[in-house]
């Protein structure tokens, strides 16, 4: 890859238990690629269920969290040279468990958090079969958009994961879309997070997520934006990035964020 790599902020490692390779595999796919900032996000535990791993396959353990943390700390020190790297997470916005993750999620070693809608009620974003029982499709739209800028207006993260990933897999509801996303976006500038550029969306259904033309409008709404390859696999480090960096300088991005202990830093896009 060129030197206009810049950044990962997502990516995932064994731990969750459906990601191959270690961190240092990344790190190390991310220092080949010429990456000058690499965040390691991996799955946060479930810390509002009472078992310590009631997802394994999913996410990691509760009692895993602080390893994780150590590991991805002491990383960042061995890595130094090659790579600026963060640490994060990706958590799960789960509606009325604010406080638990609040607390969960408060530690000095955490550069950043990303928050993800996942599950939402009864539903989950990539299992259709979840969706059984709806009225009307749309429903399923209203209910994900609705826990999207309830994730906005949490506080909780730096940036939001994925935000349109609904639509890999989601049943076609034509123009109905409109008025939720507008309603989304608007949400989301006033709340002041950052949205990633996630390519995991061109694997799982040929664009990112977000749309370029969601894109188009947060950039216009002044609402930071970053960029995660969401890989799961070390030699999707980076992916897609080429083709999103030219997109971006297209609607006119010249600076990506990042974070570091949880402040702001952007990044020029070259
Ligand atoms: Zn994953
Ligand atoms: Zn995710």
């Amino acid at each position: 890859m060129d030197m206009n790599t810049l950044i990962d902020m997502h990516t995932h490692h064994e731990r969750c238990g459906h990601a191959k390779g270690t961190i240092a595999d990344y790190l190390d796919a991310g220092a080949k690629k010429g990456l000058r900032v690499m965040g390691i996000s991996d799955h946060a535990p479930l810390f509002a269920e009472p078992e310590d791993h009631p997802q394994p396959g999913i996410q990691m353990a509760r009692s895993h969290f602080d390893g994780y943390l150590d590991e991805a700390q002491e990383l960042k020190e061995r890595f130094a040279r090659q790579l600026d790297v963060r640490v994060g997470v990706e958590a799960d916005f789960i509606p009325g468990t604010e406080e638990v993750y609040e607390r969960a999620l408060e530690d000095r070693r955490i550069d950043y958090l990303i928050g993800s809608v996942h599950a939402f009620g009864d539903y989950h974003v990539f299992r259709p079969r979840t969706w059984k029982g709806l009225g009307r499709p749309e429903e399923l739209y209203e209910h994900y958009y609705a826990t999207v800028r309830a994730a906005a207006r949490s506080g909780l993260f730096d940036v939001l994961g994925h935000i349109d990933a609904l639509k890999a897999l989601g049943p076609e509801v034509d123009g109905a879309l409109d008025a939720m996303v507008d309603e989304t976006l608007e949400v989301i500038a006033d709340s002041g997070v950052a949205v990633e550029v996630n390519t995991s969306g061109i694997r799982k259904c040929g664009e990112p997520f977000p749309s370029p033309a969601i894109l188009r409008r947060l950039h216009e709404a002044g609402v930071p934006l970053t960029y995660g390859s969401d890989c799961h696999k070390p030699d999707e480090v980076a992916f897609g990035w080429p083709e999103i960096r030219s997109m971006l300088m297209d609607i006119g991005v010249d600076r990506l964020i990042t974070f570091e202990q949880r402040q702001p830093k952007s990044v020029a896009l070259e």
